[in-house]
Order: C-alpha cells, then sequence, then structure tokens
C-alpha cells in the first residue's frame, strides 16, 4: 500500500536515501541549488516591468491605436517613446544601448503590447528579434559597436530579410545572390513582406544571399545604398499600422566588412534567430488572446438580451472560461521556452511548440470573443474587429503552423 507521506526513517526512505547516496546522487541537503526549483511566481522586478509596460499600452497605444490602423499609419511616435522607456533593446546588454533584460522580460512586454495593440508590439519586437539580434550575436566587435547603440537603444529601426517570393516556409531557397567584386558584396534580388525596413528611422536590413554555390551568408545593407530600392509599404488584412515592404537589390554594393559572422553560416544564423524570435511571436498569441478575452468579457457583462447580461447565459460563461484557460497554457509555455533561452538551455522545441499553441489558441480565442460580440463586433468602431484581423498572421510569420509541426517533429525524432 502506498501512503501519502513517509515519515522520516522509516525504512523505506532510509533504503531509498542510502541507495541515491551510493549511486552519488546527492541527498536534499547537500544539493547545490537550496532556492525551490519550481517558483511559478514572477520576481518584484518581472511585476513592476510588467506593470509599467501595461500602463503604457493602456495610457499611450490604446488611445491611438483606432487612429493608426484606420490610417494604416506608422506608429512613429510611440517607438519614441518605448525607446525612452527602454523597450527597443530590452535583452542587449545596456554597454551596447539596450535595457540589460532576459528573455521573459521581453516576452512580457510583447504580450502586454499586444494585449492592446498588435502592430506596435510587432514594431518593437521584429526590430528587437530580427531586427537588431542578428547583429548582436553574430557581428563583430567592430559591427556592434556601429550599429547596436543606435539600434539597441531604439533611435534607429533594423530589419531582417529571409522571405523572397519563392523562399517562403522554404527559406533556403533564397535566390538573392552577393558576389564579392574588389572588397565589396554586389548584392543582386528582391526580399518579400519585411517588416519595419522601409521607416523614417530605419538604418539597415540583414539580409541573406547566395555567396556561391549552396553557400548562404548574412550581409548587412544600410539604407540609402545605391541600388536598393524599398516598395511602398504593402497593404494588408491587419497588422496595418506596421512596416511591410518588398526590397529589390540591383548591382548593390556594401563593404566587404558588412558580411555578419562566418561566411556560409547564414542558414545555421537565420536558424538560430528564427527559434529565439518565436518566443516573441509566442508571446504576441497570448497577449492578442488576452486582449480579445477582456474586450469580451467586459462586452458580456455590459450586452444585455432576453432581459440580463449575456454573461448569465451558462453558453457565453463557458467560451469564456475556456479561453481564460487556454490563455493561461499558452502563457506557461511561452514562459517555459523564455526561462530556457534564460538559463541557456536548449529551447528551440518548446519555442515552436509555444508559437504553434498560442498561434492557433488565439484563433480560437479572437473568433469566440467577435461571436460574444455579436454583429457589433463586426463593427470597426469595436476594437474587436481589428484584433479579429490581426490574428491571422500569427499563424503564419516567423515559420507558418505546419513549419512548427515540422519543427516539433524533427525534435521528437521523426
Ligand atoms: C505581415 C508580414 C510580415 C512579415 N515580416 C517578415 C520579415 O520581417 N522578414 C522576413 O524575412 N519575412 C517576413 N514575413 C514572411 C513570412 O515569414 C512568410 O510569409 C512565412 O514564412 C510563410 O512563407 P510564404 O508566405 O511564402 O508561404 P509558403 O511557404 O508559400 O506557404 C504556403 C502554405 O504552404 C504550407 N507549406 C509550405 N511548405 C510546406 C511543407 N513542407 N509541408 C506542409 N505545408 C507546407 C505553409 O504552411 C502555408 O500554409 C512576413 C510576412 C507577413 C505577411
Amino acid at each position: 500500500m502506498i501512503t501519502q507521506s513517509l515519515p522520516p526513517g522509516s525504512s523505506f526512505s532510509t533504503a531509498s536515501r542510502r541507495k541515491q547516496s551510493e549511486r552519488g546522487i546527492p541527498r536534499p541537503s547537500e544539493r547545490r541549488y537550496h532556492r525551490p526549483r519550481v517558483d511559478l511566481d514572477l520576481s518584484p522586478e518581472h511585476e513592476l516591468f510588467r506593470d509599467t509596460v501595461r500602463d503604457f499600452a493602456h495610457d499611450r497605444v490604446a488611445p491611438l491605436a483606432e487612429e493608426l490602423d484606420r490610417e494604416s499609419r506608422f506608429p512613429l511616435e510611440l517607438v519614441g517613446e518605448m525607446a525612452e522607456l527602454g523597450l527597443m533593446g530590452i535583452p542587449f546588454p545596456e554597454k551596447l544601448g539596450g535595457a540589460g533584460g532576459d528573455t521573459l522580460s521581453y516576452a512580457i512586454a510583447v504580450e502586454e503590447l499586444t494585449r492592446i495593440d498588435s502592430s506596435v508590439a510587432i514594431t518593437m519586437a521584429a526590430h528587437t528579434s530580427l531586427g537588431t539580434m542578428p547583429i548582436y550575436l553574430f557581428g563583430s566587435d567592430a559591427q556592434r559597436q556601429e550599429w547596436l547603440p543606435q539600434l539597441a537603444s531604439g533611435e534607429r529601426l533594423a530589419a531582417f530579410g529571409l522571405t523572397e517570393a519563392d523562399a517562403g516556409s522554404d527559406a533556403g531557397a533564397t535566390r538573392t545572390t552577393a558576389e564579392l567584386r574588389d572588397g565589396q558584396w554586389v548584392v543582386s534580388g528582391s526580399k518579400m513582406f519585411i517588416t519595419n525596413a522601409g521607416t523614417d528611422i530605419t538604418a539597415c536590413v540583414t539580409i541573406t544571399a547566395r555567396t556561391g554555390e549552396d553557400e548562404i551568408s548574412n550581409i548587412v545593407v544600410p539604407n540609402g545604398t545605391p541600388g536598393y530600392e524599398i516598395s511602398a509599404p504593402l497593404h494588408k488584412l491587419g497588422w496595418k499600422a506596421s512596416d511591410t515592404r518588398a526590397l529589390s537589390f540591383a548591382d548593390c554594393a556594401v563593404p566587404q566588412e558588412n558580411l555578419l559572422g562566418e561566411r556560409g553560416q547564414g542558414l545555421r544564423q537565420f536558424l538560430e534567430i528564427l527559434d529565439g524570435g518565436r518566443i516573441a511571436v509566442a508571446a504576441m498569441g497570448v497577449g492578442l488572446a488576452q486582449g480579445a478575452y477582456d474586450l469580451a468579457h467586459a462586452y458580456a457583462r455590459e450586452r444585455r438580451q432576453f432581459g440580463r447580461p449575456i454573461s448569465s447565459f451558462q453558453a457565453i460563461q463557458f467560451r469564456l472560461a475556456d479561453m481564460a484557460t487556454e490563455i493561461e497554457a499558452g502563457r506557461a509555455l511561452v514562459w517555459k521556452a523564455a526561462w530556457l533561452k534564460d538559463n541557456g538551455r536548449p529551447f528551440a522545441r518548446e519555442a515552436a511548440m509555444a508559437k504553434l499553441y498560442t498561434g492557433e489558441l488565439s484563433n480560437r480565442v479572437v473568433n469566440g470573443a467577435l461571436q460574444i460580440h455579436g454583429g457589433y463586433g463586426y463593427m470597426d468602431e469595436f476594437a474587436i474587429s481589428r484584433l479579429y484581423r490581426d490574428q491571422k498572421i500569427l499563424e503564419i510569420g516567423e515559420g507558418t503552423n505546419e513549419v512548427q509541426r515540422m519543427v516539433i517533429a524533427r525534435h521528437l525524432g521523426l
């Protein structure tokens, strides 16, 4: 019979401890770590940080969100304010202009911004994970000194150009080429759907290019380089206030030193970048779902039909209960992936799981939240309609749902 707890000194516990000791497994009292192994509370610092971003999103972003979306206007003024708060370079060291935060803080900030407005959130997240991170991770000291202070502080923005017209999920099919001529990389080709590439404060784009037979490398191309053309902003279903462009390069020459990291390592580098970026997009899924839930919860208590608030109907209650449950699960996945990364542990599998799960959960939640709004939810004046449009890309960008399943399956040894 198994009892709930074994008294100290009982034959079972003594024997099992002796066995542990013989095998060299440290007893509890001998363990190196004396802090609890599982702690699901945010630290006071993380809580304070979350409240600061939440207040900013509520006080500064919310009043502008509808207008920015309607006018498809890039939120330049809010980027400036986020820079002042240190939100444009959360995971980069302070000595390089960043905020010196961890991945968990970054995920929390992305969630809080997305809860209110996805365009503002993706502007910050793409700049951090895709624009600045490659230079921070793979750049030489000189490249870091040249770019990081202006990027991590948010004074300027950066973009990452991987996708091409014929190279989406199959990003290794890049056709853009870079040829080394007289000490310069001469780039020719094009990129598609690149976030933050064409704003007034964009400094550069890091692109993947073929630098030889079966060889992909990353190269930094500063905005304004002759031969580098940026299209007008693309018209989109959602993320309307974020900057999305098509890029073209025609004999565009940049110094040889603009190669990022080792020649031929571009494929490995962008896979690493995407792994980290997925945590941020997964945090967007949680934030969007939370924002949709908040709206539906408030609306359900206010809207009356059949003589009472619709929140008194069990069908509505169950829907909200399901949403709240899924959001908790999604947030736990995101925090776990962030925690693994912050502890220097492998996190690619969990990042893909978090991205997949939160992409799909945000779809379910925003759909249910709009349903609770009835016909009013279909009207532009109601924020839920914007969240509904903003959601779909979370299942496509930074790797589609199918690509996440491919990544997870690979980690399962399949
Ligand atoms: C608003 C926006 C912003 C973006 N920002 C950036 C950016 O900043 N930088 C950047 O480089 N890219 C960016 N992208 C591109 C984005 O990452 C790609 O759209 C995405 O990776 C999918 O590629 P694709 O659109 O070519 O779709 P495709 O790869 O053509 O996929 C089409 C469909 O086929 C499925 N599919 C493909 N291959 C397989 C397979 N082997 N098995 C099963 N199903 C498969 C896909 O899952 C999808 O459902 C952005 C896109 C958008 C819309």
